[in-house]
């Protein structure tokens, strides 16, 4: 196989290369994602372990790219018009092979739940190609085909969903162009909590809704917030964790789209939480907690709140996921 710009090869073991060379097919989990984390707007971003999507990728005689089972929900089989499919022709264009690829989609993750339902299709098809020919892509160069996909759906190229989905754990994305993501370590003992209320807010609709300017004092807290986040995470600072976990910029406008924010948050850190905001674009409703027992304790105020909304909502407790996407057959 011949590549195109190719600039760094991800190596692996001869008897590795010999099992993938074999494969014509792959089952891989590609998980959900929380982005932005309060401070770290288009930034930051965490990957969930418990929630994700299924796909199966398949090399087959007929060329280019061509999805053949969406399960699930309800989207597009256009190659052109799915961010999986977009995804995977980004990469399709930077190779030279003479046979193409077939995707299936087994969506769990909701579109336009705020937990990364795009980013994980747009991940799960290079991922699952990439390793049909035999990783000749880097985890960066998988991110950049990525973006198209995903650009697909937010209409802007972003990675904020797409790094933490690929590498795992915390991530904080330091540019676009050039693409430089930064793998940032996750305490032992860090629990997210997600309540996903079942409403649809389009990435592009909750992006329409933030000011263009915003004031200096407003900036300076939160790139110190940001910053001291990152010291946290490295350090394993859960106190400081939480007095860092403030959003000044976004979350008083996106807040608003969500019903019961403010009293969904505010039971959150009742229960015991490090700290609560919006993940992603929303609706869904992320905290981060010490141990899974205060993690469940959080899930349980959050309920308590919600089933009295008359509003259907999920609910998720899961640990950190430093893993990423990954193959599970
Ligand atoms: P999320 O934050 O959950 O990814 P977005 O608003 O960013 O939500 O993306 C969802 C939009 O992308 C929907 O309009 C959906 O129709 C479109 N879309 C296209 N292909 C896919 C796919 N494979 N998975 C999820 N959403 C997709």
């Amino acid at each position: 196989m011949e590549l195109h710009n190719q600039s760094d090869i991800s190596c692996s073991s001869a008897a590795e290369n010999y099992l993938i060379e074999k494969m014509n097919e792959i089952k891989i989990f590609s998980p959900a994602t929380v982005a932005n984390v309060a401070c770290g707007f288009d930034v930051l971003g965490f990957c969930l372990d418990s929630v994700g999507d299924d796909m199966v990728i398949r090399k087959t005689d007929k060329k280019g790219i061509h999805i053949t089972r969406i399960e699930g929900f309800n989207l597009p089989y256009e190659a052109e018009l799915n961010v999986a499919g977009v995804s995977a022709l980004a990469m399709y264009d930077a190779i030279d092979v003479d046979f193409g690829f077939e995707i299936e989609i087994y969506k769990n993750i909701k579109p336009g739940s705020g937990i990364g339902s795009s980013a994980a299709s747009a991940v799960g098809s290079v991922f699952g190609m990439n390793e049909l020919l035999n990783r000749p892509f880097s985890k960066t160069q998988l991110t950049e085909f990525a973006i198209k996909g995903e650009a697909l759906a937010s209409k802007c190229e972003h990675a904020d969903n797409l790094a933490p989905a690929l590498f795992g754990g915390f991530t904080l994305v330091k540019s676009i162009s050039p693409l430089r993501i930064l793998e940032i370590p996750s305490p032992d003992d860090l629990y997210a909590t997600i309540i996903h209320p079942q409403i649809e807010i389009k990435t592009s609709e909750s992006r329409a809704i933030l000011p263009k300017e915003v004031p200096l004092s407003e900036a300076i807290e939160q790139w110190a917030n940001l910053g001291s986040l990152v010291h946290a995470l490295h350090t394993s600072d859960y106190d400081l964790i939480s007095n860092s976990l403030t959003d000044v910029i976004v979350e008083p406008h996106r807040g608003k789209l969500i019903p019961e924010f403010n009293a969904v948050k505010t039971a959150a850190l009742k229960a015991g939480a490090l700290g609560a905001g919006i993940s992603g674009s929303g609706p869904s409703i992320f905290s981060l907690s010490k141990s899974s027992e205060t993690a469940i304790k959080v899930k349980d105020a959050m309920e308590s709140i919600y089933s009295k909304t008359g509003i259907a909502f999920e609910i998720h407790v899961s640990k950190i996921n430093t893993n990423g996407v990954k193959i599970i057959n």
